[in-house]
Formats: structure tokens, C-alpha cells, sequence
């Protein structure tokens, strides 16, 4: 069976869309199959993002009754979705958060998304896979933590969803070497100068991997290079979970629940074990009973929803007698380098990330600091552009001098890895959102190794474009993908759940989503993310230690 073959077998999504130019089945929509609040279902999950909709087309493929509840909207792409940057902020989480510490982070349009297919919505499509060092950082470099799980054990799991998203890219020398499914897409304007600046520098820098169709694939086509990856691909070139997991999940007798606010995890006072979920749809508060509860809301909500599951058995919070729930958050630094140049490079007219170098990734001894940096392509549509001048303290009349050149500019983004702290972490803040629950306050400060790994990046990137014969550099700091807050470990001293996704507290509860990893590399997180839920819903399918233990 060749490749393509193999994952139809296995995740028959792309198949499932329509190929008469619309891009919803809504006859699979509309007879999807529906729980009744009342039914005791093998497995209830919040959220239907990167890592919850990939256990739930796991487990409905494995014959579980399993459904998704997530508190946005089923999308759309021809009716919801706008080619306008400024059309699309209906995409992104902005209930109220609060941030403190010293370095806050904004949150935003750069952090989380709502609704079915979670962030990866209006995520920027990379998905490079994290080295075998990011695995055992504690033990090699001395800093951030080990892994219960090793990267040999999730590399099966990355080449399963490489092939169903799928990736495409030229042959990734760093790392555990690998090819991907599909050949590397053409480079645009922005890649080309990377790949000219890094050349004469003597720096290795490479196309993809990106999760976008190059070329048919089922019933999904070939990317058009029009740049609004981060605005929902209304073409379904670029994969998100919304097309690449969760029509088989309905095909296979999941159900999707759309609009549902998971507001509180049920826990049976007497046994431990988990019962359901409370949650809020339409105006009126339900509950959902289920064997099982897996939890996969993001790095954010996921903590915040465990504390706010306080009961008497649990009284600071679900899974936090160790005081472990909402540390160790992390975001990585991404600071941007921006160079102008007198030919015009056009950088919208491409995926926003499409060539990167890994060159920096590991610890350098002739660094001052551990662990490293990736550098990628970013290619900001204008008003993000406009943004990135105006952090630079442009404003007036020279912003409108930086916009009206905005054709001639070129920008690259670095991803630091920003180490895991005990202190980074989510609490529940004074403020009430408009369930009456407390939001999440999260605290950020970043320590010595983070800013030194930050400058370094900077220096590299504005080498790079010196070099590609810019000649004006301008650089912002910014932070991207937020992961930890209820990481993984070898016991509950040290973390929330186990290697397989399971709480240490709860043993019918799991959490599958980006809160789970205990370090973040230098690579977007997504493909990890779906690899660590597939592994865990391998696990659960196997009934290794199922819902019933
Ligand atoms: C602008 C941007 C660009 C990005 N680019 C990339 C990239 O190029 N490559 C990459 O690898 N990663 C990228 N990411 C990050 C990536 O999208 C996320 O890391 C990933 O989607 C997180 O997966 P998750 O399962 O943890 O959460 P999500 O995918 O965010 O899913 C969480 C879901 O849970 C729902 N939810 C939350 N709380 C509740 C509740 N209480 N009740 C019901 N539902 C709830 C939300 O509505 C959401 O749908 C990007 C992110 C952003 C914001
Ligand atoms: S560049 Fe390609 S993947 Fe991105 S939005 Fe356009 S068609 Fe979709």
C-alpha cells in the first residue's frame, strides 16, 4: 500500500470534504450522530483543538462513544471565514485573562483560538518535529526537564500525522533526520532572501515543512500562495484539525459539540473518579455524563478549568494536591527582524513560514547560555506589519512611509527556547468572565538564559539579512506558542499527568493538548502536540489501562 493509500486507511478526512468548490460536508455535519446529556459515553473531551480532535478520531476509529465539546463555533470556511486581516479576529480566544510578572505576555490573537479546530484555525501551518535532545534537557544541558517519553517512542506517531496532515518539505538534516511526504513547496520572496542571506553566510537554511497540500490531496487542493494561513485557509490547502481529523471522527460515529463552554469537571466525591463535564450551551447549564474525561483546552484554559474544578476531595484544585497545575507555562521568544530592500520582495505572497534554519537549535558551548533558537520565515500581512513599526516607536507620518514601502520588506522570526520556570504559571484571578467563572491569570518572567538566547537569535537574524544586502534592519521582541502548565512527568510531585496523558490524581481523567509538554524545543508546537495525543489515544484504544481501571 503506498503512502496515501495507508492514510486513507487510517484517516479518511481529506476524502470526505466536497470537491464541488464548497469546502464543509454538511450532510456528515448534519448526520453526525448526537449523545444525549444523559447517555454515559466512553469518553467526553474539551476541546476540539490540535490534540483533542485527534484522540477523538482515534477513539471513534476504535469503536469508543466519544464526543468533542468545544466552546466555538462548527466553522465554516465559505460562509465564516474573510480574506481580510482585520475580518478575522473572530478566530482568536479574547475572553478576559489577566497578565502579571515581569515580563508579561500579551494575550491575543498570538496565543489560543475558539471553536472546532482549535488554533491550529489560524495557526501559521509549520510543523517541524522536536529534536531528541528537547526529550532529556535536564540530563544533557542541565536545565528545563526530562521527558517520561523519548523521542524514538513518538517518532511513529510524528510520521503518522506528517502523512495525514500532510507535510511537505525538502529533507530535515537536523534532528533525527527524516524526509517528509510531500516535496517542498516554491519558495517566495521572503524565502528567497533567507535562503540568499544564510547561503553567504555559510548558515544551512531549508524549505518547510509545512502542513499544506502540495498538490491534490484527496479531496483537499493544492495551496494558491495567497498568505492568509493565519487568517483560516478558505481554500482547505493548509491542514487544521477542523479538515484533517475531524470528518472522519463524524464519519466514524463521533460527535462534534459546537458553542459548548465546559465550565467544571465532575468528580464523584466517594470513588476519585471523574463523572463528567458541566458545561453552558445555548444560555442554559447542562452536564455531560462520561466514563472518562480527557481535557485538551490549551495551555491557558486547560490549568485554569482543573482549578476551577475545585471540590471538597480536591480543594485547590483538580490534580493540584501537589501544587503542580499552571506551572512550568511556557512561551518562546520570538523576536523579528525586518530588512528593506530596493527590489520588491512581495513576502504575503507565500505561507508565512517556509524556510527555516534548525542551525542554532542545540546548546553551543560558545554561547553564554543553554539550549538555542530556530529562524524562520514570517511574512506579516499589513496590519501585522504595521504593528511590528509601530513597536519600533514609528508612528505618523513615518509609519505611513513604512507602510506605503511595505512590498519592499522582508522579516524573519526567531523561536528561543524560553526554559520551563515553577513561577511561569496560571492562577485564578479576582475577575469573573461572563459565565461567572474566574479567569486565568497568568505571571510571566523570563530569566538570564532566555535574554541571552533572545539576543543571539537577534544578532544571527540581522547577520542574515545584512547579508542578503539589506539596508535598513529593524528588530521587535515578541513571544509565540504558549505549552506546559500541566506537564508530564515521571510522578505527581513533578507533574500533572503521566507519560501516557493520564492524571496522576484522576484515573479516569487525561489531558491531551500543549499543557502536557514539559519543554518546548525551538519548534512550533502543533505536530508534537497531535503526536503525544495519538500516542495517548493508542494507549486508551489498546485498553492498556482504559477508561475502567
Ligand atoms: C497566530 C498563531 C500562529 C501559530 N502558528 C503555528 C505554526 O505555524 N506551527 C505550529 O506548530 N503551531 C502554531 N501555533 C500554535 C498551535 O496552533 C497551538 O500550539 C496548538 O493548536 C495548540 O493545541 P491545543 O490542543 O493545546 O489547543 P487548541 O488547538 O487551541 O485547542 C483548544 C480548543 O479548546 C477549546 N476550549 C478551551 N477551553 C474550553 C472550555 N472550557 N470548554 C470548551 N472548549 C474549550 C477552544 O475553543 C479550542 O478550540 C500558532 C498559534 C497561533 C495563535
Ligand atoms: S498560502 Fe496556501 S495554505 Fe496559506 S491560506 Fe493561502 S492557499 Fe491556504
Amino acid at each position: 500500500m503506498g503512502v496515501r493509500n495507508g492514510v486513507r486507511a487510517r484517516n479518511e478526512s481529506a476524502w470526505l470534504l466536497p470537491n464541488d468548490g464548497s469546502r464543509t460536508n454538511h450532510r456528515l455535519r448534519q448526520d453526525m450522530r448526537r449523545f444525549a446529556d444523559g447517555d454515559e459515553i466512553d469518553l467526553v473531551i474539551v476541546g476540539c483543538g490540535a490534540g483533542g480532535s485527534v484522540l477523538l478520531q482515534r477513539l471513534a476509529r476504535a469503536g469508543w462513544r466519544v464526543a468533542a465539546l468545544d466552546a466555538g463555533p462548527f466553522w465554516d470556511p465559505d460562509t465564516d471565514w474573510v480574506s481580510d486581516e482585520a475580518g478575522s479576529h473572530h478566530l482568536y480566544w479574547t475572553d478576559p485573562r489577566v497578565i502579571a510578572g515581569t515580563d508579561p505576555v500579551p494575550m491575543g490573537s498570538n496565543n489560543s483560538g475558539r471553536g472546532v479546530g482549535g488554533s491550529m484555525v489560524h495557526y501559521a501551518g509549520y510543523t517541524p518535529r522536536f529534536h531528541p535532545s528537547d526529550f532529556m534537557t535536564a540530563t544533557l544541558d542541565g536545565v528545563g526537564a526530562d521527558w517520561p517519553v523519548s523521542y524514538p517512542e513518538l517518532r511513529p506517531y510524528y510520521q503518522q500525522i506528517e502523512e495525514e496532515l500532510p507535510v511537505a518539505g525538502e529533507r530535515w538534516p537536523w534532528g533525527d533526520p527524516h524526509g517528509y511526504p510531500h516535496r517542498p513547496h516554491p519558495v517566495g520572496g521572503n524565502g528567497e532572501v533567507f535562503l540568499r542571506g544564510a547561503a553567504r553566510l555559510g548558515i544551512t537554511a531549508k524549505a518547510g515543512p509545512v502542513a499544506i497540500a502540495n498538490g491534490r490531496f484527496g479531496n483537499r487542493p493544492h495551496c494558491i500562495y495567497r498568505g492568509f494561513c493565519l487568517q483560516g485557509c478558505k481554500v482547505n490547502a493548509k491542514a487544521s484539525p477542523l479538515i484533517t481529523h475531524v470528518p472522519d471522527a463524524l464519519a466514524h460515529g463521533a460527535e462534534v459539540r459546537p458553542d459548548a463552554m465546559v465550565t467544571r469537571i465532575a468528580v464523584d466525591e466517594r470513588t476519585g473518579r471523574a463523572t463528567g463535564v458541566h458545561y453552558v450551551s445555548g444560555g442554559r447549564e447542562r452536564f455531560q455524563r462520561a466514563r472518562m474525561v480527557a481535557v485538551a483546552g490549551y495551555s491557558i484554559e486547560t490549568p485554569r478549568l482543573l482549578l476551577n474544578s475545585a471540590s471538597a476531595r480536591f480543594r485547590h484544585g483538580l490534580c493540584n494536591d501537589f501544587d503542580q497545575v499552571g506551572r512550568y507555562l511556557m512561551v518562546q521568544g520570538a523576536p523579528q527582524t525586518a530588512g528593506r530592500f530596493d527590489a520588491e520582495v512581495r513576502m504575503y505572497k507565500a505561507p508565512p513560514p517556509e524556510v527555516s534554519t534548525e542551525q542554532f537549535y542545540e546548546t553551543d558551548p560558545a554561547r553564554d547560555c543553554q539550549r538555542g533558537f530556530s529562524i524562520q520565515t514570517v511574512s506579516p500581512l499589513p496590519i501585522t506589519w504595521a504593528e511590528h513599526v509601530a513597536a519600533q516607536g514609528h508612528w505618523g507620518r513615518a509609519l505611513r512611509e513604512y507602510m506605503s514601502d511595505y512590498v519592499h520588506w522582508s522579516c524573519l522570526g526567531a523561536l528561543c527556547e524560553f526554559l520551563p520556570l515553577p513561577e511561569n504559571r496560571v492562577t485564578l484571578a479576582e475577575e469573573k468572565d461572563s459565565y461567572g467563572l474566574p479567569v486565568a491569570r497568568f505571571s510571566y518572567s523570563q530569566c538570564d538564559n532566555d535574554r541571552a538566547l533572545a539576543r543571539a537569535a537577534q544578532s544571527v537574524m540581522e547577520d542574515i539579512l545584512a547579508a542578503a544586502g539589506a539596508d535598513e534592519v529593524i528588530t521587535i521582541q515578541r513571544y509565540a506558542h504558549l505549552v506546559g502548565g500541566a506537564r508530564m512527568a515521571a510522578d505527581e510531585r513533578h507533574g500533572v499527568v503521566d507519560g501516557n496523558c493520564r492524571s496522576f490524581a484522576v484515573p479516569n481523567l487525561y489531558i491531551t493538548d500543549g499543557s502536557v509538554l514539559p519543554t518546548q524545543g525551538s519548534a512550533n508546537p502543533a505536530l508534537t502536540i497531535m503526536a503525544v495525543a495519538a500516542r495517548a489515544a493508542g494507549y486508551l484504544a489498546a485498553g492498556a489501562s482504559g477508561g475502567t481501571t
